[in-house]
């Protein structure tokens, strides 16, 4: 059997770690050690790194680790800053509330890192690029996992078994390390599915602010847009309504009618419309989480990213929080934690778990707020404009945390108890 990695494990020799999916997670945790001095193995499931989704929206909470780990110019290379965060009324079009972000530089001096819109293609380049191709096993679909005593054996389908003193599921939404973790905890259909594309902007006659990141509110429906690309050419959007009621398929992809995508937006902007027929729509995506998960190890095993805490995209966050998830294990594993890993996996869930809770809970009343019929009356709809008024005052915690500031904060607290 191939052992995996190197580090100091308690009986002093060299820490397996396996990182199972190769996704924004796995990638990231795999450079993160390697910045540290320790390495991981990855194993990811597909033959290459495909782009998966179309395009990422990353903030100041992942962008700072990402400049951190020495990523920073190959980012900013790929990546458009969105000029301002606007919500519109979505039939009207009006401005109901606006905030600066690349405008006056006022994102950047508040949280202290970059705003960014980018292909999802370029950040797993960039990504895979600093990682280069270290410790990357692709082809790799775990099979089968246990432990005996101390040490993981992971299966693979190709017929490969694996040691590993560490296994972490980076393995996304329906993660089968989560199915070993948890027995069997299910991800869940939320009630709502989305249409989505990257359009030409020469494509887009009606779209006002064209280099800002734009949520459109209506009855039942919202749509999500920002520039994407070095050269902020394209506009990456993501349209959002309520339903269908149940998803019966097992995939994410459900065929459409024709035309079946234009129906939660009648009378919508010709903004929005351009976008939603900008390229044929044959298939929407429907959007599942898991719901919180009491715990996110067992034995030598541990979750990060999606596996742990897949949530509405609404507030932009499951790429972010993975980020973050990577660094937090990374920075404790290097700090020591390797000597001890059942404390390091437990101290991990307690920095991350009600933090992504909180998130996941957030993101679910957005969507209410995003969505408000009409009939909820004028007094309602006025206060959701007060609400997205207020966005950066109520939700900069969010782009504000600082993943290493925090496990520093941690570890000088646990010596001072120890
Ligand atoms: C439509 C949409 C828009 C989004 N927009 C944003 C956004 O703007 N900002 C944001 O922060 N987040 C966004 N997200 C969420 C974000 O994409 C995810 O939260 C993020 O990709 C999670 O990273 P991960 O590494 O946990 O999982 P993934 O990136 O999904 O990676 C999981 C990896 O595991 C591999 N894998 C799975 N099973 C196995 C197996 N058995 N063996 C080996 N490998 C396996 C997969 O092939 C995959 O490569 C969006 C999500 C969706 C659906």
């Amino acid at each position: 059997m191939p052992s995996t990695s190197s580090a100091q494990s308690s009986s002093g020799r060299a820490l397996r770690v396996a990182v199972i999916g190769g996704g924004i997670g796995g990638l990231t945790l795999g450079l993160a050690l390697r910045r540290r001095g320790l390495t991981a193995d990855i194993y990811e499931q597909a033959a290459e790194l495909a782009e998966i989704g179309a395009a990422v929206a990353l903030s100041a909470n992942a962008t700072r680790e990402l400049e951190r780990l020495g990523l920073g110019p190959a980012l900013d290379a790929v990546s458009t800053e969105p000029t301002e965060l606007i919500f519109r009324d979505g039939r009207s079009g009006a401005r109901v509330a606006a905030h600066p972000v690349r405008d006056g530089g006022a994102y950047r001096t508040r949280f202290g890192a970059p705003y960014y819109g980018v292909h999802r293609a370029d950040l797993q380049k960039v990504l895979s690029g600093g990682l280069a191709g270290a410790g990357l096993h692709l082809g790799h679909r775990l099979a089968a996992l246990d432990q005996r005593g101390d040490v993981m054996m992971l299966a693979f389908e190709n017929g490969a078994e694996v040691e590993a003193d560490l296994v972490i599921g980076g393995d996304g939404v329906r993660s089968p390390v989560r199915r070993w973790i948890t027995g069997g905890e299910k991800v869940r259909y939320s009630g709502t599915s989305a249409f989505r594309g990257v359009v030409p902007m020469g494509l887009l006659p009606s779209l006002p602010d064209r280099q800002a990141i734009q949520f459109w509110m209506g009855p039942d429906a919202h749509l999500l847009h920002y520039a994407i690309g070095g050269e902020a050419d394209s506009v990456n959007f993501f349209a959002v309504v309520e339903g269908p009621g149940t998803w019966t398929s097992e995939r994410w992809l459900a065929g459409i009618a024709p035309g079946e995508h234009r129906a939660g937006f009648s009378g919508w902007h010709p903004a929005v419309i351009e976008m939603l027929d900008a390229l044929p729509q044959t298939q929407r995506w429907g959007l599942f989480v898991t719901d919180p998960l009491r715990r996110w190890h067992r034995g030598r095993a541990v979750l990060m990213g999606d596996s742990a805490h897949a949530m509405l995209p609404h507030h932009g966050q499951g790429a972010n929080t993975t980020i973050e998830d990577a660094v937090t294990l990374a920075e404790l594993l290097a700090a020591g934690g390797a000597r001890d890993l059942d404390r390091t996996v437990r101290r991990y869930q307690d920095l991350r778990q009600a933090r992504t809770r909180t998130i996941q809970r957030s993101a679910w009343a957005t969507n209410r707020l995003l969505h408000l019929p009409d009939s909820v009356g004028p007094g309602a709809l006025a206060r959701r404009d007060a609400r997205m008024a207020r966005f950066p005052e109520d939700f900069g915690w969010i782009h504000a945390f600082d993943a290493r500031a925090v496990v520093g904060k941690a570890a000088a607290e646990d010596s001072r108890a120890a």
